[in-house]
């Protein structure tokens, strides 16, 4: 066999090796959508929606489906899949009793959003969740009181197993140009003769310590995914068009367009803090990234999880299982010493030269008007985050 040339690219393999695409051509589609009026439809709520949606374009392969017992078993109790392929996080499809009943022998039925069939799901199985031993694996713990603790009580207590295929995503109407699912990802990165690329997710506004982590991995990779979450997240999180707005200032002046590329990432939030990271890292190996960053407590929310418990969760894997290399980073900060932005790693100061801000605060000088500190966060960036504070409240 011929090797290609030297400059060319070679792709990272998605989780499990194949790029998963859901997707009916045309044709099948038709007829898949004339059968679906004649089958037992089930409504898809906006959380599994976002899973179907990922599932679709590949964003979670090697799975074509929602998963059965076996693997639901095995992904809580051992953060595998049961063909020993590493997973962390169950991707489910549920009901309640009356649905379960419903669709009873059903061996095919149609999945629904806002009254249109979008996909038909091959009925495997139809199970009881495990709400005690799943929320006490994915986030930890079992206090209601935790955002996905909470999501997972509220869902039906059965779960329906089987491959989908689909006819027709519902439509976006927000974030077109950056709707890329990981084929076209992929294909970007190598376009630009990108062989190492870094993703980066994010549920928060970017401020300066978010562009500098960026750039930092940026120094050492060939290309940058920024990677906005855009699924459901908890009320109080800044909304997604918003966020977009800010990144969209630093793509346009600070950012060179050549290494850096911007898409959204349809996935709703768990909260499932390291289990979430692993997840995440997972779906990003599948958009073509080789590196990807984690933060302090990503994915976290409150006190669930402790500063870098989703950093050491990396270590509980073989090397070379997860095959995308985790970049570990500290909160950043500019220090005026210093005179630059650097990290407790880099800086040697006081807290007291440093331009650090808790959340809190920043969002109390928002809400009034104010800008922070320019140190903190780019005041193009500020003046949008105001702008959309005002408009909450109003
Ligand atoms: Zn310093």
């Amino acid at each position: 066999m011929l090797a290609g040339p030297m400059n060319t690219p070679e792709p990272i393999p998605p989780h499990g090796r194949t790029l998963v695409d859901l997707i009916l051509p045309e044709r099948e589609a038709e007829r898949a959508a004339e059968e679906a009026e004649h089958l037992p439809k089930l409504t898809v709520g906006k959380r599994e929606l976002s899973d179907l949606e990922m599932l679709a374009v590949g964003a979670l392969s090697p799975l074509t489906g929602f998963m059965g017992e076996k693997d639901y078993r095995s992904v809580i109790e051992d953060m595998h899949l049961s063909n020993g392929l590493t997973w962390t996080i169950p991707v489910t499809l549920s009901v309640d009793q009356d649905e379960a009943k419903r669709i009873g022998g059903a061996s095919r039925v149609t999945l629904v959003v806002g009254g249109h069939a979008i996909a038909l799901l091959e009925v495997d199985s139809i199970y009881r969740r495990d709400g005690e031993a799943e929320a006490q694996s994915v986030f930890g713990t079992t206090d209601r009181a935790h955002p996905g603790v909470k999501a997972l009580r509220a869902a039906g207590e059965f779960l329906v197993a089987g491959t989908v295929r689909v006819i027709k995503l519902p439509g976006h109407t927000t974030f077109q140009e950056f709707r890329l699912i990981p084929a076209q990802t992929r294909a970007a990165f190598a376009e630009r003769g990108c062989r190492t690329v870094v993703g980066f997710q994010t549920r928060n506004p970017v401020h300066r310590a978010h562009e500098y982590l960026q750039k930092c991995a940026l120094e050492v990779v060939d290309g940058l995914l920024l990677h906005p979450l855009v699924g459901e997240t908890k009320e109080d999180d800044v909304p997604a068009d918003v966020r977009m707005r800010c990144y969209q200032i630093l793509l346009d002046g600070y950012y060179p367009p050549d290494r850096v590329m911007m898409s959204v990432f349809p996935a709703a939030m768990r909260y499932a803090g390291p289990k979430e990271a692993i997840w995440h890292a997972i779906a990003r190996k599948n958009y073509g990234c080789t590196h990807f960053i984690v933060g302090r407590d990503h994915a976290g929310v409150g006190n669930y999880y402790g500063t870098y418990d989703a950093q050491r969760i990396f270590q509980e894997f073989d090397q070379g299982e997860l095959g995308i290399t985790p970049l570990f980073f500290e909160h950043s900060f500019f220090c005026r010493r210093c005179d630059q932005m650097a990290s407790p790693k880099t800086c040697p100061h006081p807290d007291e030269d440093r331009v650090v801000l808790s959340g809190t605060k920043v969002r109390e000088m928002l809400r009034a008007g104010r800008k922070p500190p320019k140190e903190f966060s780019r005041p193009e960036v500020a003046e949008i985050l105001i702008e959309a504070m005002a408009e909450r409240t109003r």
